[in-house]
């Protein structure tokens, strides 16, 4: 526990993420934020995420922002804008957040679940003819890791197939495929701001971007009761606003996202030079991709070791994720997949994220980089 601040985050030498570090370098500027929005008296719905749907929108090349609770609710909802659910297929993966799936299901859908590539563990696009039935309505790509997800062949079989595409992009706000952002090329984009995430709020958000303004139209509809006004609901919606609070504290935050990306990107690429010689796969680039490294995945077979010597050097290791969605109680033998899930399975028992987020000092890099020269030497 932080004596000066209460934060608990500094357990570790160096952590793993730490949103609390990202509050204090942007402090004055928050607290300023939130004092505007406490004192307007206005807290739901209001100017605050007006202005940010704008800015975020501005910042993705979109026309579109649809500010929403949380990411979950942001796939589910621009499912159902889409008129998916009940009966519907949607394939996504199952090397993902828990949460891609469990959108699914909240939208009424079925999920079918793929096998990623080897190379960049996103949605492996040359399975989808072998999931495809009459009754899939939409491929959900998932950016993994701030890595793009090869959105050019999978729009294409989309288009080929009458599919609609929902950018999954949780964890790559601000990367860029063939120079435009993640998130523009879906008929619909669902992104996270939960605090760890690269645009985090303090608290729970969310948010839908699209080019189309009927959709849109049809998003801001669904998020509050189906209503066209106050008390008039068109369609049964639910309640899925993000607050007039988080929207001003993500405005102060998008000013710093380029920054922080391109600091990840520094990051990565000292940690890239250090572990060269270490016989882990590291992450690497599809070339069309400028990457946003959400977080740092490895590969190792010792994945277990690493991470215990890591911690036991005070640096905080963590696996994402350790089970893949199908193999999980809830969905398991009731989720179905492509015939073969062999990479995913594989991935699960050999990745390990490293820390990685804008604040980590020059330092902290070096911590971690000697860390990993001192175990790899011994072992
Ligand atoms: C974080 C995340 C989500 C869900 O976001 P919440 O805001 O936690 O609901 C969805 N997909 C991926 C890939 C994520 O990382």
């Amino acid at each position: 526990m932080c004596r000066r601040c209460g934060s608990l985050t500094d357990q570790w030498l160096v952590p793993l993420t730490d949103p609390h570090k990202q509050f204090l370098a942007h402090r004055s500027e928050i607290d300023q934020a939130i004092r505007r929005v406490t004192d307007s008296g206005w807290y739901i719905l209001g100017p605050e995420v007006e202005n940010f749907e704008q800015e975020f929108a501005d910042f993705l090349g979109v026309t579109h922002g649809v500010g929403v609770a949380n990411g979950t609710d942001a796939i589910a909802l621009a499912l159902r804008t889409l008129g998916i659910g009940l009966g519907d297929e949607v394939i996504t993966v199952a090397h993902t957040a828990v949460a891609t799936v469990a959108a699914i299901e909240q939208a009424g859908a079925t999920p079918v679940l793929v096998d990623v590539d080897p190379d960049y563990l996103t949605l492996d696009p040359s399975l989808l003819g072998e999931v495809l039935t009459s009754r899939t309505r939409a491929v959900v790509p998932v950016h993994l890791y701030g890595q793009a997800a090869d959105v050019t062949t999978i729009r294409a079989f989309c288009d080929t197939h009458k599919l609609a595409m929902i950018e999954d992009v949780a964890q790559a706000h601000g990367a860029t495929w063939n120079g435009s952002r993640l998130g523009s090329f879906g008929d619909m984009a669902a992104f996270s701001c939960y605090p760890t995430k690269n645009l985090g709020a303090l608290g729970d958000a969310g948010m839908i971007v699209t080019n189309d303004p009927a959709l849109a139209a049809r998003a801001r509809h669904l998020r509050q009761y189906g209503w066209v006004e106050r008390n008039n609901s068109v369609e049964a919606g639910v309640n899925s606003r993000l607050d007039e609070l988080q929207a001003a504290v993500l405005s102060v935050k998008l000013r710093y996202l380029d920054q922080g990306n391109t600091r990840r990107r520094v990051i990565a690429s000292s940690y890239q030079a250090a572990f060269a010689d270490t016989g882990w796969l590291l992450p690497h680039s599809r070339e069309q991709a400028m990457e946003v490294f959400h977080l740092y995945v490895i590969q190792a077979d010792d994945r277990q070791s690493l991470q215990e010597s890591l911690a036991r050097r005070g640096i905080q290791a963590a696996v994402h994720y350790p089970i893949p969605v199908h193999l999980q109680p809830a969905y398991a033998s009731r989720i179905r997949t492509s015939a073969s899930m062999a990479r995913t399975e594989q991935a699960a028992k050999r990745v390990l994220s490293l820390p990685m987020f804008p604040e980590l000092t020059d330092q902290d890099v070096t911590t971690v980089t000697s860390a990993v020269r001192a175990i790899v030497e011994t072992r």
